[in-house]
């Protein structure tokens, strides 16, 4: 069967079209600045790619003019071919605990989350909105990238600040990237043959975080009641100290939304060398000698370094660490960086072995204490499969 894997955001819409259970991509594009001039479309489907400048005035034109390249560039032949489309969605809250099927009440229920991811949850509802427009016979599903971490215990996702910060606003510890960590779950544990493994997962791409899971169930992880928290990112501190802002507030006279937007668009690698959020970018600076680079380069090893420890001692020992996303999957420099600062886990790496990008590998010694694999993630694959479970359930 055939499900269309979303991911709408404020000013963009990207899909794949994934046939099940082969799990082969069909085609894949983008709609990009949806609302605003410029905008355009790029659909990639049997090895080439078209692109055309049109005027996309809002989701539901995009998506009616991707219901109209997919039957006129002969990808289907009829509508009723896509028998589901799974939304990714940011914000289910402590509610959402896995996917679910989007009714109009679900909608309403999804977006008293608003609140807590404001860039996100109105550009993913407003998105299915336009899909159930278009195909309004059609499953719609709602993956959730908060909900494989609703099983934290209340002593990992409070914050040690007043209670009532919880009790009343919702203060706590989400956690995003869960439907990658969740694939890399799925795969590793596949891999492996067993259902009770304790993994440490390190997405780092451009966003990043590490949960440690035992037994398919998070314990912990490092993004927070935002996306902000953990480690450092390409653009994102990741944890620092709160007070930093009423002090900048005052020093700089700049108000808090701005503060807080200096840490999510400013800071982080970007902040750091001053030369640029890509990490491509940052090691090249670093070959060069650029110190800051160098610096910015050492201080994003040693805090993924610091995750993986501190969740191998709340795991109690892991079975297993991977890698993901575009750094994990690409970066053999960040992979050997981070190893080399987890040697006092017994862990090392093997130079031969890491020496590639791009696919699932063990890039650890024999005789490492845990072995390191490198598995790339696959989000969309993860919301196509769950569309389709809970199409074949809803049948
Ligand atoms: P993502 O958010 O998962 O798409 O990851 C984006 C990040 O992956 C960017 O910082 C890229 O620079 C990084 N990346 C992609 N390819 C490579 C590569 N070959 N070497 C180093 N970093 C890479």
């Amino acid at each position: 069967m055939k499900i269309l894997a979303v991911n709408a955001g404020s000013s963009s819409l990207k899909f794949t079209l994934i046939e099940l259970p082969e799990k082969n991509v069909v085609a894949s594009g983008l709609f990009e600045k949806i609302g605003i001039s410029g905008s355009c479309y790029t659909i990639k489907y049997n090895g080439e790619k078209i692109k055309k400048e049109v005027n996309l005035v809002d989701h539901s034109v995009a998506v009616r003019i991707l219901m109209e390249e997919l039957i006129n560039m002969g990808i289907i032949s009829s509508l009723d071919e896509i028998e589901g489309v799974g939304h990714r969605m940011v914000h289910g809250g402590q509610e959402f605990t896995e996917s679910v099927v989007l009714t109009e009440d679900v909608l309403d229920r999804v977006a008293k989350y608003n609140e807590l991811a404001p860039l996100h949850n109105p550009a993913n509802i407003m998105g299915v909105k336009a899909f159930m427009k278009a195909l309004p016979n059609t499953i719609q599903v709602g993956v959730f990238d908060t909900a494989f971490h609703t099983t934290m215990k209340e002593a990992e996702y409070l914050y040690p600040v007043p209670y009532e910060w919880y009790e009343k606003y919702g203060v706590r510890k989400y956690g995003f990237h869960g439907t990658s960590h969740r694939f890399i779950n799925k795969t590793i544990s596949e891999y492996f043959g067993r259902n009770d493994l304790k993994v440490i997962s390190c997405h780092i791409g451009n966003g990043g975080s590490i949960t440690a899971i035992d037994s398919g169930k998070v314990v912990d992880t490092s993004m927070g009641f935002t996306p902000l928290a953990g480690i450092m990112m390409g653009t994102r501190s990741g944890d620092i100290d709160a007070s930093m802002l009423s002090y900048l507030a005052g020093k700089t006279g700049k108000s808090l939304e701005e503060l807080t937007n200096d840490l999510n668009k400013k800071s982080g690698l970007l902040g750091v060398s001053g030369v640029s959020s890509d990490s491509r970018d940052v090691e090249m600076a670093a070959d060069e000698g650029n110190e800051r680079a160098i610096l910015a380069q050492e201080m994003y090893a040693k805090k993924i370094a610091n995750y993986i420890a501190m969740y191998n001692n709340l795991l109690g020992g892991a079975d297993v660490i991977t890698l993901t996303a575009g750094v994990g999957e690409n970066s053999k420099t960040m992979r050997k960086s981070i190893i080399e600062k987890i040697a006092s886990l017994g862990v090392k790496i093997d130079d031969e072995r890491n020496d590639f990008r791009g696919e699932f590998r063990l890039i650890s010694t024999d005789d490492s204490k845990i072995p390191v694999y490198v598995v790339p993630t696959d989000e969309e694959l993860m919301i196509a499969m769950d569309t389709m479970e809970l199409k074949n359930k809803n049948n």
